[in-house]
């Protein structure tokens, strides 16, 4: 028998795929971010055995540690922030990471576009609470595009944000409400597919590619929405502890 990640990695994999299928898209087009917040560098080292290259973790403190007990594999990884970032902690972040999915202010944007280093762009993704959730980070756009009052101060900040030096944007994160039903993630991922849509339309400087999308219970319904990147954690690992990371 082969480990339990190894099993878990090739059961969501198939689920990619199948859910990739459904929508006519290519598995090859989804990125797998293993999130590994409060799992020990061993499970990132056994993610990594199976093929996955892609971790995830919510925060800057607790992903130093670990990329740094990991440092051998430094090249092997990349390392995605998915955790809301305040801004004391950019220049450590701008240097940690790959991607930076947790985007959710015009000030941190700027906080992190001092403080890349000379020779290096830091990939970002703008998260945008779409679902008008209270509880949820990222710009503010309950609703997404259909809100014509809270649109035009996305699109200031967006403007501003894609002129930036140090930084690419990529694309667009959220997180969708909790809930039991997966299906009732689908307007969410939808309402960002929609304006990411739209912002590529308004700014076609930049990137809008990305669309980081699904997590361990919902996934297949945001590849169906168009999601490029999952981010699957309790799926791959099993329970969190409750005390430790949500
Ligand atoms: C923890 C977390 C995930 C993974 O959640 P699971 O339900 O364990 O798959 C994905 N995205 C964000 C932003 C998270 O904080």
């Amino acid at each position: 028998m082969s480990d339990p990640i190894q099993q878990r990695v090739e059961q969501v994999r198939e689920r990619i795929a199948a859910a990739a299928q459904r929508a006519g898209r290519s598995p090859a087009a989804i990125t797998l971010v293993a999130v590994t917040k409060t799992h020990p560098a061993e499970a990132v080292a056994a993610a990594l055995a199976t093929g996955v290259a892609d971790m995830g973790e919510n925060r800057v403190q607790e992903a130093s540690e670990k990329i740094a007990q990991l440092a051998s594999q430094r090249g092997a990884i990349r390392w995605h922030l998915i955790g809301h970032l305040q801004r004391n902690k950019a220049r450590q972040a701008a240097e940690l990471f790959d991607l930076v999915h947790s985007l959710d202010s015009l000030r941190l944007a700027e906080a992190l576009s001092r403080n890349v280093s000379a020779q290096r762009v830091l990939d970002v993704l703008l998260q945008v609470n779409v679902s008008g959730e209270a509880s949820k980070e990222g710009f503010g756009l309950p609703g997404g595009v259909e809100n014509r009052a809270a649109l035009p101060a996305l699109l200031a900040d967006v403007e501003r944000i894609v002129a930036l030096p140090g930084l690419r944007v990529r694309g667009l994160m959220t997180v969708a409400p909790w809930g039991s039903d997966p299906e009732q993630a689908r307007p969410t991922f939808r309402a960002l597919r929609l304006l990411r849509d739209e912002l590529s339309r308004r700014f076609p400087q930049a990137d809008w590619s990305q669309l980081s999308m699904g997590m361990s219970d919902d996934f297949a319904v945001a590849i169906e929405e168009g999601a490029t990147i999952v981010r699957v954690g309790r799926a791959l690992f099993g329970q969190r502890d409750q005390t430790m990371g949500r």
